[in-house]
């Protein structure tokens, strides 16, 4: 099945340039004053659940937080910065993305339980370890992070959510390192949250969030993280190239999946992307599927629900990136 390609609206900064000549004037960095790994034309595809897109012009994986914030500090100012978690709500589009993507490492995993009740987390530590170390702290309220699968640093930008939850809600302040290289504390109160959404800047980099829970009986909680484990498993294609939801349930009564579901779209394909026939708020990639592709058939789903039901869906997942 084919269908004419349609684009919608973007994320803010992920329209890149495109033009060939652009393309091919990468940013020149240092690589010298790097403890971390610098590489560039970094594949991507393989650091993303779609396991689709283009390269970095550069990937970054510094050692720590001065090999970060010296680094961004050597950069010239207009140097696109964005930051990867797992890319589990991501389309990397196939012409790559421009300047510096940084991902964070084990460096800055590290989480730090406090008898307040509050869980000091590194910006790349992973949703089950947040979830198990606040379990094993006898701090509650974290739970729905285990269902997440991505990294603090993409909970804290997405406003991560799930069973009534979100990171809204548990978030005390984050320390976030600015395209420039300063480090900043910005309190949850000033990002701005809505479903979905932060107004955190574009290339800042949350390398630590401080969440709050509340005094916990382990066991009682380790039951709820298996509850959520299981209802996941049972629900949503979790052993698939995916993205997670694809666009935000709009206001009113339907959620994004019924609304896709009236519009005929479940098992929708478009090459080997797919809607999934688990979750129809899902696109899967079935095996060679192109960036292009999974776009392509998002703005197919969002031109037929838009159609059938005059919802205008609204895309959750990020896409970022050159066509
Ligand atoms: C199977 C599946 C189920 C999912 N279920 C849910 C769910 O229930 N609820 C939900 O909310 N989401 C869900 N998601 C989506 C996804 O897990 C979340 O959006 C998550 O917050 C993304 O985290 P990440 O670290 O992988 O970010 P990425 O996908 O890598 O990036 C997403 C955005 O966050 C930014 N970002 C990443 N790291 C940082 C950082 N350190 N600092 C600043 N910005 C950063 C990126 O630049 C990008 O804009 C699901 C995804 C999958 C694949």
């Amino acid at each position: 099945m084919s269908f004419a390609m349609q684009h919608g609206e973007s994320e803010p900064g992920s329209n890149a340039p495109g033009s060939d000549e652009e393309r091919h004037h990468a940013p020149l960095v240092d690589p010298d004053p790097v403890r971390g790994q610098l590489t560039q034309d970094a594949a991507l595809d393989k650091l993303v659940w779609f396991k689709s897109g283009g390269p970095a012009d550069w990937l970054f994986e510094p050692a720590d937080l001065e090999d970060l914030t010296r680094f961004l500090s050597s950069l010239e100012d207009e140097t696109p910065v964005m930051a990867l978690g797992l890319g589990s709500n991501l389309i990397v589009r196939d012409g790559g993305v421009p300047g510096i993507v940084v991902r964070l490492g084990k460096a800055f995993a590290s989480i730090e339980a406090r008898r307040d009740g509050t869980l000091e987390c590194g910006g790349g530590a992973s949703g089950i370890l947040v979830a198990s170390s606040a379990r094993d702290a006898g701090i509650a309220g974290l739970e729905f992070l285990r269902g997440i699968p991505g990294t603090v640093g993409g909970f804290v930008r997405m406003n991560g959510g799930a069973y009534g939850r979100e990171v809204a809600d548990i978030l005390v302040d984050c320390d976030v390192v600015m395209p420039g290289g300063d480090v900043v504390t910005i309190p949850a109160g000033d990002l701005g949250y809505s479903y979905r959404h932060s107004l955190l800047p574009e290339g800042a980099i949350v390398v630590c969030a401080r969440f709050q829970g509340v005094k916990g009986d382990p066991e009682v909680i380790g039951a709820e993280m298996d509850r959520i484990a299981r209802e996941r498993e049972a629900s949503q294609p979790l052993r698939t190239k995916t993205g997670g939801s694809t666009f935000k349930n709009p206001p009113g009564d339907k959620k994004a999946w019924q609304l896709v579901d009236e519009a005929g779209c479940r098992g929708l394909r478009l090459g080997d992307a797919q809607v999934s026939e688990k979750h129809a708020n899902f696109l899967i990639n079935r095996g060679e599927a192109t960036s292009a592709e999974i776009e392509g058939l998002g703005e197919e789903v969002r031109r037929r629900v838009s159609e059938a039901t005059g919802v205008a869906l609204e895309w959750e997942i990020k896409r970022v990136g050159r066509p």
